[in-house]
């Protein structure tokens, strides 16, 4: 029997507008609360059979306990990546946890590419001059995509995206994956390296594997000396992947020319939210929107019409299948 009652966390007016469409088709009784899902606001998943729950709500093991305290049987995250979940104390309970693994590959690596071109050709630059009626191009100089060689990490369904638009466009890829995909690099003539040489030979280098305790500061000072002078950094997967204060070194020092972040280490107190009021005090965030060479957006790459209807449209299937069927196909553990 379905739960009639589903608590959404850290919901914003498009995530209703979305979830109310798709849920006609389901039925269910939806709340949607703004806040974050955390040990703080845990009482509010009272009397609800599932919390539905994003990147940035804080699953721990007080939280999966309390939960569970709640008769809570299903976390549905309608996100892909779960490094916010404790998986060991989620399994040590009676709390099943599903998600979206796919939605749309192409809204994030169509996001990453379009971050690697406006940084290239200045664009976020340009804008803001011509705003002020400055016609000047001095400054704004790139180099040409066509011919360079990109350094991709993670080619799972993301990162296959990011490298067949890379090719499209004339670009040498290297990658670097723990499970490589050797028919598609023969399709696509892309070459599997180790994580040195790729660091070492790549003008771009882009971030697509998830976070998970190897993962953490895959991008840190060592890895950063190992770059080729004046590379161009763009993660769009998650923000820990980079120690963001090895990021700043390189950038300071010019060893790193440009970076573009979808996704940033400490990111789940600003992301979303209008801070434009406020006073940012995370000093590193504030540094890096410093500089000129860097462009930071708050976690938009999945954020298109067809993956957020994908999301909701899996979500809500995936809630329906634990509580109908018994079945959990998309299952974290
Ligand atoms: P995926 O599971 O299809 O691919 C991940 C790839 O990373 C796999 O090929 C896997 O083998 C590889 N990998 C795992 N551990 C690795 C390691 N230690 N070193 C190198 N490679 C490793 O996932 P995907 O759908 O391509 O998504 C990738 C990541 O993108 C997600 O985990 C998520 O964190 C992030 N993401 C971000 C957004 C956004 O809006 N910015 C949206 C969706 C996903």
């Amino acid at each position: 029997m379905a739960p009639t009652k589903i608590a959404f966390f850290d919901t914003k007016s498009y995530d209703k507008q979305v979830f109310d469409d798709v849920n006609k088709d389901f039925g269910y009784t939806i709340t949607y609360f703004e806040t974050h899902l955390n040990e703080d606001t845990v009482p509010l998943a009272e009397n609800f059979g599932a919390v539905c729950i994003f990147v940035n709500d804080q699953i721990n093991e007080k939280v999966i306990r309390m939960l569970e305290s709640n008769d809570v049987r299903l976390i549905a995250l309608r996100c892909a990546g779960y490094n916010n979940i404790d998986i060991e104390a989620l399994n040590k309970s009676h709390i099943k946890a599903v998600r979206v693994p796919e939605y749309s590959p192409f809204a994030v690596a169509e996001h990453t590419v379009g971050l690697m071109l406006c940084l290239n050709r200045r664009i976020h630059k340009a804008y803001i001059r011509i705003r002020e009626h400055n016609f000047s191009i001095s400054g704004l100089m790139g180099s040409d995509f066509n011919g360079k060689t990109a350094g991709i990490i993670g080619t799972g369904k993301i990162g296959k995206c990011v490298i067949s638009i890379l090719r499209g466009m004339g670009m040498n890829v290297l990658a670097y994956d723990i499970k490589q995909d050797d028919n598609f690099a023969k399709d696509h003539q892309v070459k599997y390296v180790d994580l040195s040489e790729l660091l070492e030979s790549s003008d771009v280098i882009s971030l697509h594997c998830p976070l998970t305790p190897k993962t953490k500061y895959l991008i840190n000072d060592t890895t950063v000396d190992q770059m080729k002078d004046g590379v161009m950094l763009v993660n769009t997967g998650r923000g820990a992947l980079i120690k963001t204060s090895a990021l700043v070194g390189g950038l300071k020092r010019g060893k790193i020319g440009a970076a573009a972040l979808d996704v940033y280490e400490e990111e789940s107190e600003y992301f979303f939210e209008d801070w434009s009021l406020q006073i940012i005090s995370d000093e590193l965030l504030a540094r890096l929107l410093t500089f000129p060479n860097v462009i930071v957006t708050s976690h938009q790459g999945f954020f298109t019409r067809e993956a957020m209807t994908n999301i909701a449209a899996t979500t809500l299937d995936n809630i329906t299948q634990f509580f109908e069927k018994n079945k959990a196909p998309n299952e974290v553990s």
